[in-house]
């Protein structure tokens, strides 16, 4: 049994994801042998995340700003709304150079016959459609069962409560089951462009 300081540490990391038991002990004994230089530069790098990094609440992106410098920006075209699963999709698709609109973090997907949503900002998203100009939403979500679970509830929705605007998809070309986060700039960038509605 190890000392409850390394137990303690081993149980955070297994919090993460995809760490398990083994890869977190290597984490706390790489840690004690590497001595305090190391584990103050992650000290402060995890307070620093934590005293700098804020929600912005229009977009659900994770910045050091509230609005975001996406959302704040005014040369960025307000009428289209791309919507992502999570903040690492958005480098990813600004990379493409193809979309100059303003994004929507879900914050993750629905997840096939779930009932509760509220742990993704789905109500924010429709809060947004509602006092907007917005005429497109792009639904950028990854080509999976629940990225294809996502897209489906939402267009319904989107066609219930704000049918004048238009819900597109991705062009195919995305291998089916992969991530967006994954995806070439080309091939992600011809997908945007070549974007289509059901
Ligand atoms: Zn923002």
């Amino acid at each position: 049994m190890y000392s409850k300081s390394i137990q303690n540490l081993i149980e955070a990391f297994r919090k993460l994801p995809s760490v398990g038991h083994r890869t977190a002990e290597r984490f706390v004994f790489h840690l004690l042998k590497s001595g305090k230089k190391q584990v103050g530069e992650i000290t402060l790098a995890l307070k620093e995340l934590i005293d700098n990094v804020k929600s912005c609440e229009t977009c659900w992106d994770f910045s050091d700003n509230n609005p975001c410098a996406i959302c704040n920006n005014k040369t960025r075209d307000a009428s289209t709304l791309c919507v992502v699963s999570d903040p690492q999709d958005i480098p990813v698709i600004e990379k493409t150079n193809a979309f100059n609109g303003l994004y929507h973090v879900l914050r993750g997907l629905v997840e096939p016959g779930e009932e509760d949503l509220d742990r993704l900002k789905i109500k924010e998203l429709f809060a947004r459609l509602e006092n907007n100009k917005i005429t497109e939403v792009i639904l950028a979500l990854n080509p999976d069962l629940p990225g294809e679970t996502t897209m489906l509830f939402l267009e319904k929705k989107i066609k219930e409560k704000n049918p004048s605007i238009k819900a597109t998809r991705l062009a195919r070309g995305l291998p089916m089951g992969s991530d967006l986060q994954y995806a070439d700039e080309i091939t992600l960038g011809s997908a945007i462009k070549n974007r289509t509605s059901k």
